[in-house]
């Protein structure tokens, strides 16, 4: 099977969130049975990784009638595993992948679909035959429509299209007048296709032209079907339900595992969990926080999103003013949320905000923490949470989407569960599941069982990677449904 992955962000070279963590490790772990290549933007700034890759392939991508002069690089990684790179300085050489937290970049139109034009170009230009192409977000969404109305459309004839939703909130809209530049037929721009609400939508044209759909999680996957999920496509997704399934994320313990984790102060497992508090106080003196050592430490690492729950963490903190609880957030994002956090964090003596990317403080606090908070309004899939029950660190979540999935709920009687999870968007259920974790932080051999409950659990690639390759092998028995869409 030859398999090409496209994604707009991929450890190590370039990560805004979850995305790019999925994409760097799933090709790597379907390589190790068949042949896959990954192809991403070549981002390059101040922060980028240097990328040690030689150049294969240069020609031009027309938009408009302007040529973009496009180099690819490739990187091998491995006998069946290599990363193909898409250069373009103008779209790709800034200081961030889509804009700054809170605004996108202007011409992320241009830039995406270049990106996605370069990849059907150079898959023309090479004669490359892709059985499968995997295609992420509404950055990738638009191959399989532009492939299928390509000048050279018969290279793809037999390859099977398949899109994964890892957020339905980001969909790709655009103004009407972009349409005529993707220069497919009228009736393209129709309801039935890719117009939407009089603009075009990227990520309707992959959910309408692919062969399949998943999403990040089982219950996700049925989430999204509801209108308080569904974006405005939920009647799309529903109709199109026979091709939608949910694949659950996975973790990649070779870089979250606190027995082997470089970027920690001391390493830990289960046998060695009391190390686990030499963490914390190392953790406080590095950063210089005021906290106590023996109180509970509650972490949230987060993109500061109306998505991640962050009303109700703000609104949970007068109720836990009594509770002998420290609370620590690191978090980019809405400058909204970023001025509310920051005022707080300078009034309490128990509540701090970082305010950071940092992807080693993040592991740092992971290993630090008693507790995580996530208390999301909708979740994909959610990784934070899964390499919490790797360190130790008890997740307590809202039910919903890859959260309801991975956590289960602690059971006193039977000692059973490995988190705490609410129900309703509200606060005060916030606090009160906060409060029920707190007491039985205080009696240290039930909160052992949970913290080891959830380190024992095993979200390892391993078993969403087979998850997928079986749907690839299905999907290649069957008949295109890409090739039924006139
Ligand atoms: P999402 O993709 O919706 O942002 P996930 O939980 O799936 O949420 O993945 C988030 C990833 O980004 C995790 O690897 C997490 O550690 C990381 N992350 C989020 N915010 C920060 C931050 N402020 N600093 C460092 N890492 C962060």
């Amino acid at each position: 099977m030859n398999i090409l992955f496209a994604s707009s962000e991929a450890v190590p070279f370039s990560k805004t969130g979850g995305l790019a963590d999925v994409s760097g490790i799933l090709p790597k772990e379907i390589s190790r049975n068949e042949n896959i290549t990954l192809i991403i933007p070549y981002y390059k700034n101040e922060t980028s990784p240097k990328i040690e890759a030689k150049k294969i392939d240069s020609f031009d991508v027309i938009i408009n009638k302007i040529k973009y002069k496009t180099e690819i690089y490739k990187k091998r990684i491995d006998k069946k595993f290599n990363v193909l790179l898409v250069s373009q300085d103008l779209f790709f050489a800034r200081k961030f992948v889509y804009g700054d937290s809170s605004t996108a970049y202007p011409d992320n139109f241009y830039r995406f679909l270049f990106f996605q034009k370069a990849i059907i170009n150079f898959i023309m230009k090479n004669k490359i035959i892709y059985d499968i192409i995997h295609i992420n977000d509404w950055q990738t969404s638009l191959i399989p429509m532009l492939s299928k109305y390509s000048k050279n459309s018969k290279i793809f004839k037999n390859s099977i299209f398949i899109l994964s939703i890892h957020n339905l909130a980001f969909q790709g809209v655009f103004e009407k007048y972009h349409f005529k530049e993707l220069e497919i037929p009228d009736k393209l721009f129709s309801p039935d296709y890719i117009e939407y609400y009089n603009k075009i939508n990227f990520l309707k044209a992959g959910i309408i032209f692919s062969d399949s759909i998943t999403t990040v999680s089982p219950t996700y996957a049925k989430e999204i079907l509801r209108p308080e999920y569904g974006y405005g496509l939920n009647g799309l997704l529903k109709k199109y339900s026979f091709k939608l399934t949910g694949v659950l994320n996975g973790v990649d313990y070779k870089t979250w595992d606190p027995e082997n984790d470089p970027l920690i102060y001391k390493k830990y497992s289960i046998k060695t969990l009391a190390n686990k508090k030499i963490n914390k106080i190392e953790f406080y003196e590095e950063f210089n926080l005021p906290f106590k050592i023996d109180s509970i430490l509650a972490i949230a690492i987060t993109r500061l999103s109306k998505q991640k729950g962050i009303e109700l963490l703000v609104h949970s903190f007068n109720k836990l003013r009594r509770e002998n609880i420290n609370i620590l957030i690191l978090g980019k994002g809405d400058s909204s949320y970023e001025s509310v956090l920051a005022k707080i964090s300078k009034r309490s003596k128990k509540i701090k905000f970082l305010n950071l990317f940092d992807e080693q403080i993040a592991h740092k606090m992971q290993a630090a923490a008693d507790i995580l908070l996530m208390p999301s309004i909708y979740e994909p899939c959610g990784l934070t949470q899964m390499y919490s029950l790797k360190y130790g660190t008890v997740p307590i979540v809202r039910s919903t989407g890859g959260l309801a999935d991975t956590i289960e709920d602690h059971m006193p009687r039977t000692q059973s569960g490995t988190g705490f999870k609410f129900r309703r968007i509200d606060p005060n259920e916030f606090a009160l599941t906060i409060k029920k974790a707190l007491k039985i932080f205080q009696n240290k051999n039930e909160w052992k069982a949970l913290q080891i409950n959830g380190m024992s659990k095993n979200f390892s690639w391993t078993s969403s990677a087979n998850n997928y390759l079986t749907l690839y092998k299905k999907l290649l028995k069957k008949e295109k449904i890409n090739e039924r869409i006139d």
